[in-house]
This record gives C-alpha cells, structure tokens and sequence, in this order.
C-alpha cells in the first residue's frame, strides 16, 4: 500500500512538472503551473504563493510576495497576460511575506483589496512574542485600499470569486478565495502543505479558528478542487483532513500535560510531539515551536 502511494504522488509531481515553466531573476526561480481557465500559480518558496485570474477584465492577483521578488512576479505574469499591468490584487492576510509586494503593483496602477483587520494589523502588528521576535512595521504604501469581506462579490474573466473570512484562524485577518467556475481555490496560509502551520496567536490566530478555517475550506470544495496553499505544493482534501488530524491530536497531548501542572519549559523538554517531526517540522515551524503556539493557545497567557 505504501508503494503504491509513492507511486502515485511520483506520477503526480511528474503530472504537475509537465505544465511548470521556469524562470531565473537574480538568482531567484519562478515556478508557473497552469491550473487551467486561465489561472495560474507562481511559486518561488521564498514567500507566499501568488495565484493570477488573467483574461479581458484584466488581470486579478492574489497576494504579492516579498518587495524584491515583485519585478519576478511581474515579468512572469506579464509573459501570461501579454505584457498587461495587474488591475486587482486581493490579500489573503496582514503577513508581510503576503503583502509586500503591494507597494511596487500599487505605483503600476493595481487596486488592491483586504479584509479591513489587514490594514489594522499592519498598521499596528502584535509583538510576536510567541516566535519571540520584533513585529515588523508597515507604512502606508504596503496598505490595502479597499475593505472587502465574504460579503464581496467579483465577477471577473468569467469567474465568480467568492471570498471566505476565517475568523481567528492563521491571523484574525485571513480570507481564502474561491474560483468557482474553475474549482480552485487560494487557502492562504489556512493551507501550509504537509507542514506544521504557523499559528500567529499575537495576531488574532487560534488552534481552534485555524481547523474551523480549514473545514470551511472542505465544505467550499470538492474532490476536483485545486486548492494553492500558501506555502508548498497544490494540496488536496487529504492533505487538510490530515493537518485537522494532527492539529487535534497535538492539541490533546499538550492540553493533557498543561492539565498536569507542567510549565512550558518543562513541556518542551519532554519533547511531546516527536513523533510528528518527521512528516510535519520545517525550518520556520519547528515541532518545539508548534509545542509552544499549543501551550500559549491553551493558556492564553501572552494576553
Ligand atoms: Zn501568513
């Protein structure tokens, strides 16, 4: 059986090699695969996924990356749309890795749309006290300038866009976007493939609204679907039914052992969540930092 899958996902990522095109930029590599109706992921893994809907409306991107990779992002969706500037940009959520390309798109002429607590976060980020680190500051030019919530329709290149809010999930800040006429669908960072997820707790994210956000997720999709996540390869409804499996069971364990008077350090120290390292720790999200975002998530004590 376990053969068999790695066949499966061998075929599969030749599949998806097929449709890839690359492209250098100062060292830097873009990866562009075609979902099909004109949508296309670009992926650099040095910061969120970007998704572009391009036809004679124009062109609708979600989210813009990191400041130094939008000239990429752009010479690769200018080779798409012959040579058209980005008309509308949504941002799934307030993460800098998500949202700092929006300066260079907004001086080419892109209007760009957020849930309204990205602008709040960014004018005023929590203090990351759970990645202990400086919360970066933002200045005008990276903000959003119109508020849309799921109540927002666009109808767009023959797409009706539909926009979820996943409230207190990754960040209180995160929308996921539907294409619904193609089935595909943009997780933002509720979508961290075969990865432990980042939890922003200091910024309105919970254990609890992070699995209620993927369910809302599951329930927008079906088994066609092609779901980008925001960091890692295209998921499928098996890959977010497994991070809901772990997240619970991770959640038990160290419920479990804050319930037995343990404090965080001595928490860690048992090293609880081993297990998971294999299939789920990565270099941001280490399995000692998902132990301590469940610790501060159970006992709320970075309020
Ligand atoms: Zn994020």
């Amino acid at each position: 059986m376990q053969k068999m899958i790695q066949l499966i996902a061998i075929f599969c990522w030749c599949g998806f090699a097929v449709a890839h095109n690359h492209d250098q930029h100062k060292g830097f590599d873009i990866k562009v695969t075609d979902l099909g109706s004109r949508i296309f992921e670009l992926r650099t893994d040095r910061s969120g996924n970007v998704a572009v809907l391009i036809g004679e409306d124009g062109v609708f991107m979600v989210d813009t990356q990191m400041e130094h990779l939008a000239e990429l992002i752009d010479g690769a969706q200018k080779k798409l749309s012959n040579n058209r500037d980005v008309d509308l940009i949504l941002n799934t959520h307030f993460h800098r890795d998500h949202v700092r390309g929006n300066a260079y798109f907004k001086e080419r002429g892109a209007i760009t749309m957020a849930h309204p607590n990205v602008r709040r976060y960014l004018e005023n980020p929590g203090a990351l006290k759970a990645l202990g680190r400086e919360a970066p500051k933002f200045t005008p030019q990276y903000f959003p300038t119109i508020d849309v919530t799921e109540d927002t329709s666009i109808k767009m290149n023959g797409q009706s866009i539909e926009l979820y809010y996943a409230p207190n999930a990754h960040t209180n800040s995160d929308l996921f976007v539907a294409f619904k006429e193609a089935n595909i669908i943009h997780g933002g960072d509720l979508v961290s493939t075969r990865r432990f997820p980042f939890i922003d707790i200091d910024n309105g994210g919970s254990i609890a609204g992070f699995i209620a956000g993927l369910k809302a997720i599951i329930e927008a999709a079906d088994a066609d679907t092609q779901i980008i996540a925001g960091h890692g390869p295209i998921a499928t409804l098996g890959d977010l039914e497994a991070s809901i499996a772990m997240l619970n069971e991770t959640h038990n364990i160290i419920k479990a052992l804050i319930d037995q008077g343990l404090s965080l350090e001595a928490i860690k120290a048992l090293d609880p969540l081993n297990k998971y390292t294999d299939k789920w720790n990565w270099a941001f999200i280490t399995t000692e930092r998902m132990v301590t975002t469940h610790y501060y998530d159970i006992t709320g004590l970075l309020e």
